[in-house]
């Protein structure tokens, strides 16, 4: 395409193919872009997809040790993060509970004030519900019926709820596993078999039934055009033709992220880039464009006011469960325990036991190194009075059938800060390490809970060994680090995900998020990026001049 300022291989360079890049490629082509969507994961079918969690090459992602599967963990100190990497980002792994979060959340955090939020999102979350074809869960199974008796005993039992879910469900009374002609767009979109119930949505769903998003929002980009390019990491975003705020374009880098010798460098330009490579992906590419001087005008708070949602994720293992806790969706229900304080009761399929490594004995105590002995305390004296029960609630096989996992998330103030820096122990390049204040590796009330579980069913509550031995909590919902705010002083995007210092270049994906959710972010994400796209312009009227506004005035709150 010849355009003013020559020629470019795309309109839009989408990075990343997860929430926000799905719905940015699909909502851009549909106003008449050429869109390419590069992606550093691998694309996955039913047939590709592990059996179970034992198959790490195909379920872990390290392409330098050869595991090339959709699911990472990243270890800092003040934090783990899980997180997804496919064609599809997140989805494929992801457990597809897909909530709203409560409307404070919109006055709080940098985004307060910037847009009449609780007016203009309804709608966007009902099209990002539509398109990921959310309905309420219909299928409870064991380990929701006892997250619900045990909210019941503990008094919260009103609160006890299904879970919205993004599943192809079957119609009541129908078994699962039927497939049926696309029934969510018209016929437009690929057929789809109703959910067996079999607990997998976390190891990749082999049956079809998950709503993933190479099912709707990716499905429909390539159908009209975009194209996606599989295992292609982008590596460098540079202005073109000396226009150092982008006005002229970029050219974007890319290399193969699977191969380690012959890393297949490319590159290709276009108008406008879309970063859509997850909190953490988005934070790591523009450190390291900053400081390489691609991008030098990013804004100085990228990294700042990152957030793990308050999370925690404690557990309950019944040792000969005459019930296969893994069946149901991977989550099927929650229950609030406190005004701020929100469980989910989750689980991996039967035979995915690999995560069970990562499972021990529930301890309270101060965090530290008393609360490691005091671990190894309970660890040795379970040992040697109970060493068979022992065995039982430690044995890796069997985990995932007898287990239920409980995430408890908190809707608080309170974040993490991300910088790129030279390590000490190795000088060579610089990575993303966390600074701050630590977040609280366990939540009180949510421990009580597991016990009160475990006394309930008979079973042992249990917890994630890096939060007793490093005092550092998991989290799957990293958000923030390029947050919306009005000003480059406050934020690395504007209310329009506009990138402050720089032309038609937006950030779309979980990092832009500005506050605590309290739930599943995804819904969230998908719909600020719905609302992000609905401001651009169709191709044929683009003046190709979009550009961050600084606000002043605004009443920040909660910053
Ligand atoms: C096990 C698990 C279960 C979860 N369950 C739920 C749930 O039930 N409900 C919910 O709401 N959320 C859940 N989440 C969280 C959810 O997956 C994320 O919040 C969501 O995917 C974030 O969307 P995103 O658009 O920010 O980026 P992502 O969906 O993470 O997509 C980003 C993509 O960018 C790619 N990328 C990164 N860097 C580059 C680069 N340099 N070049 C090219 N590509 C790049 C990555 O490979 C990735 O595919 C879960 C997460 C995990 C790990
Ligand atoms: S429970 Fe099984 S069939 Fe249903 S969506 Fe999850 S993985 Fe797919």
């Amino acid at each position: 395409m010849e355009t003013q300022a020559g020629p470019f291989d795309f309109d839009f360079i989408v990075v990343g193919s997860g929430f926000g890049g799905s719905v940015s490629a699909h909502r851009l082509v549909e106003k008449g872009y050429r869109v390419a969507v590069m992606e550093m994961g691998r694309r996955w079918t039913p047939e590709n997809l592990p059996r179970t969690s034992w198959s790490l090459h195909r379920w872990f992602w390290r392409p330098k040790l050869a595991l090339r599967g959709f699911f990472n963990m990243r270890f800092f100190r003040h934090v783990t993060i899980l997180h997804g990497c496919a064609v599809g980002g997140g989805s494929v792994t992801y457990a597809c509970t897909s909530l709203r979060p409560p409307d404070k959340v919109w006055d709080m955090g940098s985004w307060a004030g910037l847009a009449d939020w609780k007016t203009e999102m309804p709608q966007h979350y009902e099209t990002a519900s539509r398109m990921l074809g959310v309905a309420e869960n219909t299928i409870l199974g064991p380990a929701d019926k006892l997250l619900k008796q045990v909210a019941e005993a503990v008094g919260v039992g009103q609160t006890f709820y299904r879970t919205n879910v993004a599943v192809f469900q079957a119609a009541e009374g129908q078994p699962g596993g039927q497939t049926v002609p696309d029934p969510y767009f018209g016929g437009e979109g690929p057929e789809r078999t109703t959910c067996n119930a079999c607990g997998g949505c976390m190891m990749g769903c082999r049956h079809g039934a998950k709503n993933t998003l190479d099912k709707n929002y990716l499905y429909f980009a390539e159908k009209h055009g975009a194209r996606v390019f599989p295992e292609t990491q982008v590596v460098d975003v540079r202005p073109l033709r000396g226009r150092a705020d982008g006005s002229a374009g970029y050219e974007v880098r890319t290399v193969r992220s699977t191969s380690w010798l012959n890393r297949g460098a490319r590159k290709f330009t276009c108008r406008g880039v879309v970063f859509s490579a997850s909190a953490l992906g988005s934070m790591e590419l523009l450190f390291h464009l900053k400081d390489k001087g691609s991008l030098p005008h990013i804004s100085d708070q990228l990294g700042k006011r990152v957030r793990t949602n308050s999370e925690s994720l404690i557990g309950v293992r019944v040792p000969g469960s005459r019930d296969d806790l893994s069946k149901g969706v991977a989550i099927g229900s929650g229950a609030y325990i406190d005004e701020h304080t929100h469980i989910e009761a989750v689980r991996y399929p039967a035979g995915s036991d690999a995560m069970s490594m990562l499972a021990t004995i529930l301890t309270g105590g101060r965090p530290g190194p008393t609360r490691v002995l005091l671990w190894l305390k309970n660890l040795l004296v379970s040992s040697l009075f109970h060493p068979i029960k022992t065995f039982r609630i430690l044995k890796p096989f069997g985990w995932a059938r007898e287990s239920v996992i409980l995430l408890c998330m908190q809707a608080l103030e309170g974040h993490i800060d991300m910088c790129w820096e030279r390590p000490w122990f190795w000088p060579f390049r610089k990575f993303l390490v966390s600074r701050g204040a630590k977040v609280p590796t366990y939540i009180p009330k949510a421990n009580e809970f597991a016990q009160k579980f475990a006394q309930l069913t008979g079973g042992t509550a249990m917890s994630m060994l890096p939060e007793i031995l490093f005092n550092v909590p998991g989290t799957a919902h990293c958000l923030g680090g390029c947050v919306i705010a009005s000003s480059a002083s406050q934020g690395v995007v504007d209310y329009r995900h506009r990138v402050f210092g720089y032309k038609n270049m937006y950030v779309c994906d979980g990092s832009v998020v500005a506050a605590n959710l309290g739930v599943n972010p995804s819904l969230t994400i998908t719909a600020l990026s719905e609302r992000a796209m609905s401001f651009i312009p169709p191709a044929q009227t683009s003046q190709w001049n979009d550009a961050a506004e600084e606000q002043t005035g605004i009443a920040q709150t909660g910053v």
